[in-house]
Parts: structure tokens; sequence; C-alpha cells
């Protein structure tokens, strides 16, 4: 039994154990990971990692040894299959039982899998874990073409990264844009000529009837309209699906995601959620549930969690912020663009050094910045302080976003 047990050790479930550390607390901590590395960063699974340009080594959210402080125990390669909330204790999927004081769930998601003919086959790949981008590395000498399914930041990031290994790549997107769910059209319609420019098959508005095979093995794409993308390896990113099943099982309100509140406290008492699998009304959001899957969110949730903890609780109301790395391009967001009724161009797409800002209300509500970090910088603030701007000064370059605070 832990004082806190923590399942998951992704980036919510480890930022917690470290915040705990840091914030002194004196119960013992257990974390739970389905996974069997030692806990790492996911963001360059689909940048530097999947490039070659990082290895494993470089990537540990935290050296082995502090997996090694007293009073916290690792254990890896293994699943939670279900909670009991009465009794307090989650069973195991070798039939374990531990005992919890509190409980954190911090399992993130699954892929989304496909769920036409040839889903599975092999030569079809997901981008979410380690394992996942081993698996395509070890198929990568045999692979001339790959298809990705899915225009969102992963499989645009994943795209880049494999045109950049010699690859052909042709991406097909559903939407009638890429990142349709999360960018105004200025920023999809600059990275799909982005894409083209480095020579990246972008196609949109296409739908996918099935997975081809040959060989017991993926040999391409079949669309709807019939024709056929020849590929050695098929590459689908289209969302996740929040890990919650046991939790919810267990009585936990929730379905996409379990639902939060502002100390991200389930509606289990001594049971919280945080991450990917988190849903929560965001003070920067809409009045509705959300999931935001980012590694601020994760960290912010995973801090709201340890003071609550350890007896100082504050609510959770950071701002959301995400990146994406596509080429040489660094794209940094802050804020939450739902519900935005404006969009202001600032700066010239074409020089590749621009912001997209959305205001609500006359309310700068969130930014996307293209190779724009001080723009980012003082646009967070600028969401932060919910400023008012005019959107004439706000396009216009010669003033800086700071002195619009
Ligand atoms: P995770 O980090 O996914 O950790 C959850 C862990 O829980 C997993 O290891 C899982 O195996 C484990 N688990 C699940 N169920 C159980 C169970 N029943 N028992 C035990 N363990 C379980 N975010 C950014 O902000 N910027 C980026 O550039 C960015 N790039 C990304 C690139 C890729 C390829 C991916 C996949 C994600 C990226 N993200 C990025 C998103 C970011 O990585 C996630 O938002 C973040 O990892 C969420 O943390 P989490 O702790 O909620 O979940």
């Amino acid at each position: 039994s832990y004082d806190t047990l923590i399942v998951g050790a992704g980036h919510g479930g480890t930022q917690l154990a470290v915040n705990l550390h840091k914030l002194k607390y004196d119960g013992t901590i257990g974390v739970i990971g389905a996974e069997p590395h030692l806990p790492y960063h996911r963001p360059p699974l689909s940048k530097d990692y999947l490039s070659g340009e990082k290895d494993f080594e470089r990537i540990l959210l935290r050296p082995e040894s502090f997996w090694e402080a007293e009073g916290l125990t690792l254990m890896r390669g293994r699943r939670v299959t279900s909670v009991d909330p009465t009794a307090k204790a989650v069973m195991m999927d070798d039939g374990e039982t531990i005992g919890y004081g509190s409980l954190a769930w911090a399992t993130g998601g699954m892929p989304r899998m496909l769920t036409c003919a040839g889903y599975d086959l092999p030569g079809v790949h997901t981008v979410r874990t380690l394992s996942d981008i081993n698996a395509m590395m070890d198929e990568m000498a045999g692979t001339k073409r790959v298809a990705v399914i899915g225009g969102g930041y992963i499989g645009l990031e994943a795209a880049a990264v494999l045109h950049k290994l010699g690859r052909d790549v042709v991406l097909l997107e559903a939407q009638r844009h890429v990142l349709s769910r999360v960018a105004g059209e200025p920023l999809a319609s600059f990275f799909e000529k982005e894409h083209r420019a480095h020579g990246v098959d972008l196609r949109t508005g296409v739908l996918v009837d099935c997975i081809e095979e040959r060989d017991g093995r993926a040999a391409g794409v079949r669309l709807a309209d019939g024709s056929i993308i020849e590929a050695d390896m098929v590459i689908v990113g289209i969302g996740i699906v929040p890990e919650v099943g046991p939790l919810v099982a267990a009585g936990a309100e929730g379905g996409n995601g379990i639902v939060v509140d502002e100390f991200c406290r389930t509606s289990l008492s001594d049971v919280y959620a945080i991450g990917d699998c988190a849903a929560h009304r965001n003070v920067y959001g809409e009045d509705a549930l959300i999931r935001l899957e980012s590694v601020q969110n994760a960290s912010d949730m995973a801090m709201t969690v340890a003071r609550g903890l350890t007896g100082k609780p504050q609510p959770y109301e950071a701002v959301p912020w995400f990146w994406s790395d596509q080429y040489d391009l660094k794209l940094q967001t802050a804020g939450l663009a739902t519900g935005h009724d404006t969009h202001v161009l600032r700066g010239d797409p074409a020089t590749r050094s621009f912001s997209l800002i959305y205001l609500k209300g006359g309310v700068v509500c969130a930014l996307d910045c293209v190779n724009a970090p001080k723009d980012f910088v003082f646009g967070r603030k600028l969401v932060e302080m919910r400023v008012s701007a005019e959107p004439e000064r706000l396009a216009d370059t010669s003033i800086e976003l700071k002195d619009l605070m």
C-alpha cells in the first residue's frame, strides 16, 4: 500500500512524483506504468527521436537515479485493470492488489485505430509510445514510400521527419484542411504549403477506404474514390482515446476523459485525474468540459495535485500552451482558440515568421506563433491578462506585443 499511488508513468505521473518530492511530501509514493521503459519525454518521438538525432538516454524525463529515491517505487511494465474505491485499492494485470491513500490517474490515451479492413496489418503503425517508434524505425531500411493518415500535429511532424530521412511521403487528411480541429485557416494553409514545397504529396478532403495488403503486409491505402496510394509503410495519426476504462467502471464520472474539478479531483473521494485523460473546465476555455493533450497541461495538473496532497491547494488556472516542430519551423501556441470570433494575422507568412492572433469579444484568447518566439512570450501574457486590443494594433509588427499589455 502507498500513501499516494500514481497510475501512469508518462508526463503527468512522473511530474507528480517529481513535484511531491520537491514539496517534501512525507508519505510513500508508488508509480505504476504499463510501459517497460524508464519514463521518457513523448514529444521527441515524432521529432528528434524518430529522426535519429536523439537517442533514448537523451529523452528520459528523469535519470534512473531519481527513481531510486527513498519512499518512491516505480513499477514498470505493469497495468492496472480495475479500481476498488471503497477498499481503496487497485488490481493489477498480474493479479496483485495494491492499496492507496490517494490515487492519481495519469494514464494518457491509446492511439485511435482505423476501423477499416487492413487496419492491423504489419506495416501499419501508430505514434504514441517508444515501442511504436522503435517498430517503425526497425522497418525503415526497407521503406521507400510512406503514407501518413491524419493531418494533425503528429501526422505532420512524422511526415516532416520521414521526408528528411529521404522517404517519399504522401499525407492524407479527410478534412478540407490539415489541423482543422486546432488551428485557423491561415495557419493550416501555411503548413500545407510548407509540406508541399518540401515535396510531401499532401492531399486534403480524401477519405480512406481500406489498407491494401500484399504478402500479409500493408502495401498501400485505398481511397474512397477507388484510387490506390502505394506505400511500404502506413502511419496512422488520427488522435487518441483516453485510457479511462477501469476508473469509469469504478464509478468515476466521465467518458471521453475523467471529469475533474479545478483541483483535479474526480467524483470518487481521494481520486485525482491529470493530463490527457482528464476532462476539465479550463478557465481560458468555454464553459465546456475539454481534454488538453499537451505537456503543459499534464505538468501543471500534476503541480495542482501535488499542492493539494501537501496541504497547499491552488486551483488549476495555467494558460494552455503547446509547441510543434516541423522542418525548421517552430510553432508555439498559447491560449485556446475555441469560440474565437476574429483572427488577425501579424506578419507575413511568406517570411516564415508570423503569428495568428485569435480574439473573442475583442479580447485576445489565443495565438499561434510560427518562428516568432517573442510574440509567443508576450502573447501568452496578453492571454493571461485577458487584454482587449484593436486588431489593427495587433497586426502592426512595428508595435511590440508587450506594449499592448
Ligand atoms: P502519457 O504521457 O501518455 O502517460 C500515460 C502513461 O500511462 C503511459 O505510459 C501509459 O502506458 C500508462 N498507462 C495507461 N493506462 C495504464 C494502466 N491501466 N496502468 C498503468 N499504466 C497505464 N505535447 C506538447 O505539448 N508538445 C509537443 O510537441 C508534443 N508532441 C507529441 C508528440 C507525440 C508523438 C505524442 C504521442 C504526443 C505529443 N505531445 C506533445 C502530447 C504529450 O506528449 C502528452 O500530452 C503528454 O504525454 C500527456 O501526459 P500524460 O501523463 O497525460 O500521458
